[in-house]
């Protein structure tokens, strides 16, 4: 396989593979790897349809860690894709009245985290090996509820590595906080903080800056790493869906042979619209990217007028995993977009940093023009959600409604009627409170694990088996600390 080297958007990073980037995560400079060109999709779509999920991974994978081996990548893939997903389509394509959609939530936590987290850390301890580096990755996350679990289920039993997670300990949802105490496999460890999700991640960030801890720890056989998912480990797995879902279209004759599709991706950290603009570079056929957002609208603002402004007060929707106002992963999208020059991105980080907020020119807002932004209120979410299910008979989460709103905003804005893929990025049964009461009021006091059947009984669903047997788990960590013993608490896991 030939070489494709990685650079970080701000410019002194370079020449990277992609195992070194991977363990790596984020550049020295502070900036993003980036591929030193996307590759092409090489061979025509109708004869890529018979390949199963992992075929396919397989196929766009290996273009952009050329460094891996075939068999090192297909080990990866293997481990990553199998029974721990309740369908064996892994990423299955519903079409409900005009819309096709991609559900992304048939993992271990039911949300599309998972297509991700359950590869990098396969990725990571690859990496590790290749880089002849002998020391255990020892993973730090702080949670708010949803990419914690999704971690440590996707780092549990994985051999050489480690992961922690932290918790605020009235910050999470009781559902949630039950996820991750009653986590099996011994290489995983959560713990409780004493206050609340910006104390935690303070924390957890302090423990990354201390250059003598970390010192401390190489010392002792680990290496602090992060499954953030800015990690190019992360990213890159996510094409994998678009041209899969856009695959399966074809093989169910929706549509014709390089027909453009549409795509509505519900949007927080930028990260999944980013996959499938990608998909786009690679040559899949793909119209509009349609950017959704919730009330936290930073991204509809800045699409609409070019002006990134994240000078505003962060509000508590209905769909939390997309409550962000530093979307980290649009650093990305400035680097192509402004010719790929890291001087204008480290002018345009900067002013975020300084002033809050940055203005790109006319000609890189011109090189966004496939990009949609809308965004739905809260209240339209729930109306949204009612009106999906009776009208079609189709639960959507939180999230996904976000989508689906947008998307029926820019049908009506604009006439198009390129057919849309709609990314459905979590299960309704992930939020049985606000999907509850999105369809009745009468449901509002009722406690979570009461509405999950409610959910099953009114959708006709299976409960999904994660879910089920949660009340039967037993629960396995109940370590408690206060943001100042975090450190101690990770010494005691490791032992040192
Ligand atoms: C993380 C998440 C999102 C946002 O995805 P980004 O890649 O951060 O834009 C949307 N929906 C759900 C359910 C999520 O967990």
């Amino acid at each position: 396989m030939s070489k494709l080297f990685y650079r970080s958007t701000r410019g002194t990073d370079n020449w990277l593979e992609s195992s070194e980037a991977m363990i790596k995560g984020i550049a020295s400079d502070g900036g993003l790897y980036v591929p030193e060109v996307i590759p092409k999709i090489n061979q025509p779509l109708d004869k890529m349809l018979s390949m199963n999920y992992q075929e396919l991974a397989f196929y766009i994978i290996s273009k952009f860690f050329a460094d891996f081996t075939a068999e090192e990548l297909k080990y990866c893939i293997r481990k990553a894709y199998d029974k721990k997903f309740d369908d064996p389509l892994i990423a299955p394509l519903l079409q409900k009245d005009k819309a096709f959609f991609l559900e992304l939530f048939h993992g271990p936590t039911l949300a599309f985290k998972d297509l991700a987290l359950s590869i990098l850390p396969h990725l990571l301890s690859t990496a590790a090996r290749k880089n002849a580096i002998n020391k255990k990755i020892m993973i730090l996350t702080a949670t708010s509820g949803d990419t914690g679990k999704a971690a440590l289920e996707g780092f549990a039993g994985v051999e050489g590595t480690k992961i922690m997670v932290f918790y605020p300990k009235d910050g999470v949802s009781i559902i949630q906080e039950r996820h991750m105490t009653t986590q099996t496999g011994d290489n995983t460890c959560v713990v409780a903080v004493k206050g609340n999700f910006d104390d935690t991640q303070s924390g957890v960030k302090e423990i990354f800056s201390d250059r003598i801890f970390s010192r401390e720890l190489n010392r002792n056989g680990y290496i602090l790493s992060s499954a953030n998912s800015i990690n190019i480990g992360r990213l890159i797995p996510q094409i994998v869906y678009y041209v899969y879902a856009y695959l399966n279209l074809s093989k169910q004759e929706k549509i014709k042979a390089d027909e453009k599709v549409n795509i509505v991706v519900p949007t927080g950290n930028f990260g999944n619209i980013l996959a499938a603009y990608y998909a786009k570079k690679m040559g899949l056929p793909v119209g509009r990217l349609i950017c959704a957002s919730n009330e936290n609208n930073v991204l509809y603002d800045f699409i609409n007028t070019g002006i990134y402004n994240k000078k505003r007060k962060l509000i508590v929707t209905s769909s939390p995993s997309m409550d962000i106002l530093v979307s980290s992963n649009l650093e990305r999208l400035l680097y192509d977009i402004s010719g790929r020059n890291a001087d204008t991105v480290n002018s345009l980080i900067n002013d975020l940093n300084t002033k809050g907020e940055f203005k790109i020119t006319a000609g890189m807002k011109n090189e966004m023009a496939d990009f949609y932004g809308g965004f739905a209120t809260d209240r339209e979410t729930f109306e949204t959600i009612k009106h999906v299910f009776y009208r079609f008979g189709y639960l959507m989460d939180t999230h996904t409604a976000v989508g689906y709103n947008v998307y029926r905003k820019y049908v009506d804005e604009s006439g198009d009627r390129t057919k849309t893929i709609i990314v459905s990025t979590a299960s309704p049964f992930k939020f049985p409170g606000s999907v509850s009461r999105a369809i009745d009021k009468k449901y509002k006091d009722m406690d979570e694990f009461s509405l999950v059947e409610v959910l099953s009984d009114i959708s006709g669903q299976k409960i999904p088996e994660t879910i089920k047997s949660l009340s039967k788990r037993k629960i396995l960590h109940n370590t408690i600390c206060e943001v100042g013993q975090m450190k101690d608490v990770l010494r005691d896991m490791l032992g040192i």
